[in-house]
Formats: structure tokens, C-alpha cells, sequence
């Protein structure tokens, strides 16, 4: 008995002190009050110094290794330091509106208060009976989308970590529609062009296709898909016994920001009963504006669809959506229990997130788009896109102006593609060097591109700080560039 009440009072003692110790995981209001504030400061002095801030830095992190994970804590103001010091002056700064490269991603403030929320609430969005609540918004914003891109009440969808991720689950929707097996992979074949975002590719890999035959489409001047083409290899592969199973087009393309022509492919599809799958990370949400609508209005015909709102609708990165036309097709995919999903909705109408997706436990995404778009209203979205699609418009018009630029093709969205053809030299090199010059100025960072063999500048304008003073300054440098490189071949000839 006494030895009992010893042996008691000791594991007591012992879980008190580890309380004591792990009580720190959950800081008092006091505590959280004062590092809260320091971390808005950090934000603050952040945004309010992008303007004048490095949008590139050469800076490679490494003395985060000088700080390592340890047993003990640090002071916040130490931490803070780091993270400015080696992580956020490193590499590339994608919230600064001179990120006018590859494809510019977002990062609007409103989302980052909606994922501040959802990780203090923390909802559990997998299962509709955990989170209805958090179901429900999710449900709410891809109806949102779903009404946006045209699809019929019958289709569902998935918010996702990215585009690359919405692929995958697009594409596995697509195989289990088809009954493909891996018998058949051999003989299935998917048709894209040589614009087609390398993510699909990757995708097929991933899910065990890579045997699949991959066919490409050629393009016209504008670099969208070219549907006679298509139907002739159809035609040439139904004929030698194979199985046409998904066309690839993209609503914006990665390089060109190239719309293929949506409504022609979607009857192909039709006709020969194959898969068509829209490609538009980049490009979906300009169905926003009217250009966008005009442009992409067979979209509504796809089977499935993929869009990023951390591109087109400004939202930090880790945000993508795919959505499927039938939502059966998705519900065969990943329901691991379709008799029991049935029962579900019937009960309530809700999908829940693990019955459409690769994923059961996730990061409860919606409020980072949900609050954003509660708060300020479609508008500003329509307008920021509206804005850029007239920016790519005006860098176009102007840059026609500078003698010996080349332009790939009219700009079809927001991104402008052209290079300068000097009188001598190299004009690859030329181009290189052009790119190295304005990257230089440290305030606009431009990509490039290769179209048969011959270098590029891509002047891709997504960013939602990116605006008119900006585009002027690019338009500044890029002739200053182009004078001072002409003067130092002749300088480099003497
Ligand atoms: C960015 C992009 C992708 C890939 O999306 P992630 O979100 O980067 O995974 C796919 N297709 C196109 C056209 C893109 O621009």
C-alpha cells in the first residue's frame, strides 16, 4: 500500500514536470501577444520595403546550417534575423512586382490572414463529418470555379496543393474512366503539343504510364495545337490498331501564354470519344475578363480542367484546383469505398475531400482564397487581370516601336515573347546578355525561351504588383540595354 502510494506521487511528480516543459508548445496570451506583434513587424517592414528591394539575390542561405535545430529554443528577434538574412534576401523575391520571369506567382495579404486562421483553428477538412463547415467552403469555392469555367451541376473537384498535383488527380480520373490497365498502357496514346507544361509528362511517369505513346501535335504561327493535324494522327492510330485515349490542350501555355483552339478540340474529343483535359494553370482564371472569356470559351466542354489560383488569382503558393466534368469519374478514382461515399451524400450532398483526392489528413485550404475573395469581392480579381492582359498589350505596342526587335507572335494572354536582332554578332549571345543587363538593374528579373535555336526574352506579366510604372521602366532598361551592348561591340571591334 505505502510503496503503492510512493510508486503514485513519483509518476506524478514525472508527468507535472513534462507538462511544465510542454506547456511551452501552447504560449500564454501574454507570450503570444508579444510574438505576434514582432512577426506583424517583420511583415510590415517587408511590405513596405518591396520597392526598393533586391528582386534577386545571389545570397544562397547556407548559414541556415550555422543554425541548427537544437534542444533549446531562440529568442524571436534572432530567428527573425535569419530568416531575413538567409531566406527571405535569397534567391528570387516572387511578392515583388518586377518578377516579370517564367510564370509570377501571388501572394495577396488576405490570404495569408486566412491561413493564419485555418492553422490556429486548425478544421479537419478530409471528412465531411469532422469539418462540415470547412467541407462546405471548400465546396463553396469550387462551385465558385465550377460555375466560372462553365461545367455542368454534375461535376466536383479538389482544391489542391498546386497545378502539378491537380494533374495527377486529373489524370488518374481520366485512366479509371478509360479502364485502362496496365496491359493497355503500351498501346494508349495522348496527344499534346511541344508547349505542353512538362508536368503532365512527370504525371504520366508518376502513375506508371510512361510506356503510353505521346504524340506531338504541331502548331501554327501562334503556337496552339492544330486540329487538322490531330485528327489526322487519330485517324492514323485508330487505323494501326492503337488506343487515342486523352487530348492535352492548354488555356494559356507556359512559354507563350498560346490558347489552343478549345471549342475545335472538344468536338474531336467528342467525336472520337477521347479524354480532353485543359491545361490551365496559368490561364483559367482569366475567364475573368473579356478577352479571357472569348479566348477560352471551350473550356466548358473539357472533361477535366486544372487551374492555379497562385498564379492567375494572386494567391500565395500552395494553391491549385482540378476539376472534373463527371464527378463520378472522380469518386471511382479515389473513393477507397464507393457504396459508402453513396450513402454520404444522400445524406447531405457534400463530398467530402478524401473521397476526391490522393489525400486524407491535409492542410485546410480554403480559407486562403475563401477570406480574399469575402473580403474585397470578385472585382478586384477581374481588374488586376483586366490590367495585365492591357500591360502585355502596351510592352507589345512598344517594343514593335524599338528597330530590330523580333516578336515571337502576338501576345494571346499576358506574356510577350521577342528578341533583338542585332546588325552583328551573335544574336543568341546578344539576347543573353540583354537578359544579364536588365536582371543587373536588380529591380525586374525577365526570363528566356528557345524557338528554333534562337534565344528569347519572355516578358510574363501575372504579378499583382506589377503595373504600368513598372512596364515603363522595363521598357527604359531594355533600351538602355540594347545601346550600351551595341557600343561595346563596337568598342570590343577596335
Ligand atoms: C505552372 C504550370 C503548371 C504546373 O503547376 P504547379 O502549380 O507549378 O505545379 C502546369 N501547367 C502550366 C501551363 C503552368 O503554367
Amino acid at each position: 500500500m505505502q510503496k503503492d502510494l510512493g510508486f503514485r506521487n513519483k509518476l506524478i511528480q514525472q508527468i507535472k514536470e513534462h507538462e511544465e516543459k510542454s506547456s511551452e508548445l501552447d504560449p500564454s496570451p501574454a507570450t503570444r501577444e508579444q510574438i505576434a506583434r514582432q512577426v506583424f513587424y517583420y511583415a510590415e517592414d517587408f511590405l513596405n520595403t518591396l520597392e526598393d528591394s533586391e528582386i534577386y539575390n545571389p545570397n544562397d542561405g547556407k548559414g541556415l546550417y550555422d543554425f541548427p535545430i537544437t534542444n533549446d529554443g531562440e529568442d524571436l528577434s534572432k530567428v527573425l534575423k535569419v530568416l531575413k538574412d538567409e531566406v527571405d534576401t535569397s534567391g528570387l523575391n516572387p511578392a515583388s512586382g518586377g518578377y516579370i520571369g517564367y510564370i509570377p506567382g501571388g501572394g495577396i495579404y488576405y490570404s495569408a490572414l486566412g491561413d493564419y486562421l485555418a492553422d490556429i483553428t486548425n478544421r479537419y477538412s478530409g471528412i465531411y463529418f469532422l469539418g462540415p463547415g470547412a467541407v462546405k467552403m471548400e465546396n463553396v469555392l469550387l462551385k465558385w470555379i465550377i460555375d466560372l469555367v462553365g461545367f455542368p451541376k454534375t461535376s466536383a473537384g479538389s482544391l489542391t496543393s498546386g497545378g502539378t498535383a491537380a494533374t495527377l488527380t486529373a489524370l488518374i480520373a481520366a485512366r479509371e474512366a478509360f479502364k485502362l490497365k496496365s496491359c493497355d498502357f503500351a498501346k494508349t496514346v495522348i496527344y499534346l503539343t511541344q508547349q505542353t507544361h512538362h508536368c503532365l509528362t512527370k504525371t504520366l511517369k508518376i502513375i506508371g504510364m510512361s510506356e503510353a505513346i505521346i504524340r506531338n501535335v504541331p502548331t501554327d504561327q501562334h503556337f496552339r495545337m492544330n486540329p487538322l493535324a490531330l485528327q489526322g494522327m487519330i485517324e492514323e492510330d485508330l487505323q494501326s490498331g492503337l488506343r487515342p485515349w486523352l487530348i492535352a490542350a492548354s488555356a494559356g501555355t507556359t512559354d507563350f501564354g498560346s490558347v489552343d483552339p478549345l471549342t475545335t478540340l472538344s468536338i474531336l474529343a467528342k467525336n472520337y470519344k477521347l479524354w480532353f483535359h485543359v491545361d490551365a494553370a496559368y490561364g483559367g482564371f482569366f475567364l475573368l475578363t473579356k478577352v479571357g472569356k472569348r479566348t477560352m470559351a471551350g473550356i466548358s466542354s473539357a472533361d477535366s480542367i486544372i487551374l492555379d489560383p497562385h498564379k492567375s488569382l494572386f494567391i500565395p503558393y500552395g494553391l491549385g484546383v482540378v476539376l472534373i466534368r463527371n464527378k463520378r469519374n472522380l469518386i471511382q478514382a479515389y473513393s477507397y469505398d464507393e457504396a459508402s461515399y453513396l450513402k454520404d451524400t444522400e445524406r447531405d450532398g457534400e463530398i467530402s475531400p478524401h473521397h476526391s483526392s490522393l489525400e486524407l489528413t491535409r492542410h485546410f485550404r480554403a480559407p486562403r482564397l475563401w477570406l480574399p475573395l469575402k473580403l474585397i469581392g470578385v472585382k478586384p480579381f477581374s481588374a488586376a487581370l483586366e490590367e495585365k492582359l492591357l500591360l502585355a498589350k502596351y510592352f507589345y505596342e512598344s517594343i514593335k516601336e524599338i528597330k530590330n526587335m523580333e516578336l515571337a507572335c502576338e501576345p494571346q494572354l499576358s506574356i510577350v515573347v521577342f528578341r533583338y536582332v542585332p546588325k552583328h554578332g551573335d544574336a543568341n549571345e546578344f539576347n543573353l546578355n540583354l537578359l544579364k543587363g536588365l536582371r543587373a538593374s536588380r529591380r525586374v528579373f525577365l526570363s528566356s525561351t528557345i524557338l528554333n535555336k534562337k534565344i528569347y526574352l519572355r516578358f510574363a506579366c501575372l504579378h499583382f504588383r506589377t503595373h504600368l510604372k513598372l512596364v515603363d521602366h522595363v521598357l527604359m532598361l531594355l533600351r538602355e540595354n540594347i545601346q550600351q551592348l551595341k557600343a561595346d561591340q563596337i568598342f570590343s571591334k577596335i
